[in-house]
Order: structure tokens, then C-alpha cells, then sequence
């Protein structure tokens, strides 16, 4: 779906393959629609020229709309994994959410600020053009109808990402104001997502009567834009109940602390009749003398053929402690879910010091979430 183009400051950068399309499209309409149209004295390798360079110009405009953000969210510490660019724009994605609303909304207004600078930088020097040359000076009209075009392409590009709605900029300094005023992020969100989808719904039925009515494609890609924002929103939303159900909660509140632990002499056909099959956790700390060795779990029981093990010890088919992913008592639920994801893990050692404390599972998680959601901890509807 995404290509991999390499990393800027410090964050890999990804096309994804609905942008080589629009740039297509825009190198394709420009040279056979636009430019015969308004400027019928150039031929037509020059609208074609035009077309593509256009469509370079339309791919940097996006690429820095996208960067402008990242910069903010670099300068203020909030790690972003990495940029994706679409059509649109792009998207950066956080490995967390803005800590603040004032940041969400610098974060999210940088965007269409840095389009609309480069739409006026751009737009300005169309107008001295023409204002020095007239609007059809021979040589240098290719020139003033690239500059013009640029200028309104990245105009159009602020002004889309400002519609009100997650996931483009403007839901994000939607969501930021609200939150700001109400001080709770959870509302703030559920606010923003309703109005996503309203305008979701409304661009949905405007691309079908478009669809209906002759505008066989714009109509498309109408309803696909709703539908884009609409899965965008639902998303947000979802990311945002978990962080805030979890909001608080320590790996030492939930973690399972009466630990079942396995020696590392015994052999993996043990483990499976004696731990495994009677009781109902999927991993155990590998312990010798009070000394966590590694973590064996049914993945590591599962790679050791079933002839093997009978022979095969637990030692040698548990992750060494070296491999073993630990956190603390103090760690919050929210990083140790975000740790689990990021490693490919369903369980952690909760380790205290050098101690071995716990472990916590994702089922934990799960469970201390869906808790807090069911006793009411927060309410989306009074909130
Ligand atoms: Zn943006």
C-alpha cells in the first residue's frame, strides 16, 4: 500500500499509493484539460511540462504541509513514528497523543498555515509576473500559468485539511478548542468525532447525488473522502477511550503478583502436563534460586516439536532474561499496553529492581478497561 522513500529530520517518510494516482491525475488533467482551455496559444509537449511539473510541485507542497506538522510535534517531544503522505495531505502518526490542547491546535494548524504561506509566497509571484509581463507575455506564460496553478493547488490543500473533521487538521484544532474549554479530552473527542460524522454523512450524500446526477467521479471521490474522515473519526474515538480508561492505572495496581514459576531443569513435556493443561495462564517466569532466568510461554512450547519434548528443557526453549521484556511496578497500564503492541508480546515481567514483582498480561489490561468503562469511571454520556 506505502512505499518508503527515506527519513527526514529523523522520521521515516511513506507515499502512499493513492498520491502516485492524484499526481497522475493532476499531470493528466492539467495537459489535456486545463491548460488547452486557458492558454490555447502553447502546444502541447509544453502542457504536458506544465502537467508534470505541477504534479512535483503538488508533492512537495504536501510533503512540507506534513513536515510543518512533525516539526512542532519534534520541537515539543511528542515522538512521531512516522509521516505518511496521501492525496490529501498526510498523515503523521503519533506514538502519542498531543499532552496538551494548546499543542493539539499549534500541531494541527501548522499544516494549513505552511499550504496557505506557500499558496501566497507562490500567488505573489504570479501577480508580479503578470503585473511586470501581462497575463500572456509568450515566452514566460508557461511560467505564470505553473505559478498560478501551484498557488491554487496549495491553497486548496490548506482549505480541505481545515474542514472540521478528524482526521485532517481542522478536527484536530476542532477537538483542541473543545478540550481546552472543558478540560476533558474524552468529551472534547466524542464532541469532535459527532461532528465528523455529520460531515461524513453529508459529503457521502453529496458524492451519491453527484454519482446519480452525471458526476460519475468527482462523486466517487467525494463519497471516499466521507467515508476516509468517517473511519478516521471512529478510530480517534476508539484510541482515545482506551488512553482515557486507563488513565491513571499503574502495572503495580493490576499486575498478578502470586506467580507460578517453572525451573529451568524441568523438560518441555513437564511444562505442558503440569502447568499448560491444569492451569489457565499462557506464560510462567523461568526461576532458579529466587532469580528470574526467562519467561517460557506457549509460543516457546509450540516451537519445540512434540517428539522433542520429552528431551528438551525448559531452559533451552524459554526467551533468556537478556530477551525478556520487563517493566515496573510504576510503569502506567497505558505504556505497558503500548510496550505489548510495539514488541509483539501479550505479557510483561513487572520487575522491581532487580526482583521479580509480576507479571501483567494483556488480558489484564483488557479486563481493568473494560472494569473501569462498565463501573462507570467515566461516562461518555454525562461527560
Ligand atoms: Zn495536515
Amino acid at each position: 500500500m506505502s512505499l518508503n522513500i527515506g527519513r527526514i529530520i529523523g522520521i521515516p517518510v511513506r507515499i502512499h499509493y493513492t498520491l502516485w494516482f492524484v499526481l497522475l491525475l493532476i499531470a493528466w488533467s492539467l495537459a489535456e484539460g486545463y491548460m488547452p482551455q486557458h492558454y490555447p496559444t502553447l502546444d502541447r509537449t509544453t502542457d504536458w511540462a506544465i502537467g508534470i511539473v505541477s504534479a512535483i510541485i503538488l508533492f512537495v507542497s504536501v510533503f512540507l504541509h506534513e513536515l510543518s506538522h512533525s516539526y512542532i510535534a519534534k520541537k515539543n517531544g511528542l515522538p512521531i513514528k512516522r509521516i505518511t503522505l496521501f492525496f490529501f495531505g498526510g498523515v503523521s502518526e503519533m506514538g502519542e497523543e498531543p499532552k496538551n490542547p494548546a499543542l493539539e491546535v499549534r500541531m494541527a494548524a501548522a499544516g494549513p498555515l505552511t499550504s496557505f504561506l506557500i499558496a501566497i509566497v507562490l500567488g505573489g509571484a504570479w501577480s508580479l509576473t503578470v503585473l511586470v509581463n501581462g497575463p500572456n507575455p509568450g515566452p514566460l506564460t508557461p511560467i505564470i500559468a505553473t505559478l498560478w496553478y501551484a498557488a491554487l493547488l496549495n491553497g486548496v490543500l490548506g482549505g480541505f485539511n481545515l474542514i472540521p473533521a478528524f482526521p485532517l487538521d481542522g478536527g484536530r484544532v476542532l477537538r483542541g478548542s473543545l478540550w481546552n474549554r472543558s478540560k476533558n479530552l474524552l468529551s472534547a473527542t466524542t464532541n469532535a468525532t459527532r461532528v465528523s460524522e455529520a460531515i461524513s454523512l453529508l459529503m457521502m450524500a453529496v458524492g451519491l447525488f453527484f454519482v446519480v446526477f452525471g458526476d460519475f467521479v468527482n462523486g466517487l471521490w467525494i463519497i471516499f473522502l466521507g467515508w476516509f474522515i468517517r473511519s478516521g473519526a471512529e478510530t480517534s474515538l476508539r484510541q482515545t477511550r482506551l488512553t482515557e480508561s486507563l488513565a491513571g492505572v499503574r502495572v503495580g495496581d493490576i499486575m498478578t503478583r502470586e506467580l507460578l514459576s517453572v525451573s529451568p531443569d524441568a523438560t518441555v513435556q513437564q511444562l505442558v502436563s503440569d502447568y499448560f493443561l491444569v492451569h489457565p495462564h499462557g506464560g510462567y517466569p523461568v526461576i532458579s534460586n529466587g532469580k528470574l532466568l526467562g519467561v517460557v510461554t506457549m509460543s516457546s512450547v509450540r516451537s519445540i516439536p512434540r517428539e522433542k519434548r520429552d528431551f528438551e528443557r525448559v531452559s533451552q526453549a524459554m526467551v533468556p532474561f537478556e530477551r525478556t521484556i520487563t517493566v515496573n511496578p510504576t510503569t502506567s497500564a497505558i505504556d505497558a499496553l503500548q510496550i505489548m503492541a510495539k514488541n509483539g508480546v501479550g505479557r510483561l515481567v513487572v520487575m522491581d529492581g532487580d526482583k521479580i514483582a509480576g507479571m501483567v498480561t494483556r488480558g489484564d489490561l483488557m479486563k481493568t478497561m473494560k472494569a473501569r468503562q462498565e463501573l462507570g469511571m467515566w461516562d461518555l454520556s454525562h461527560s
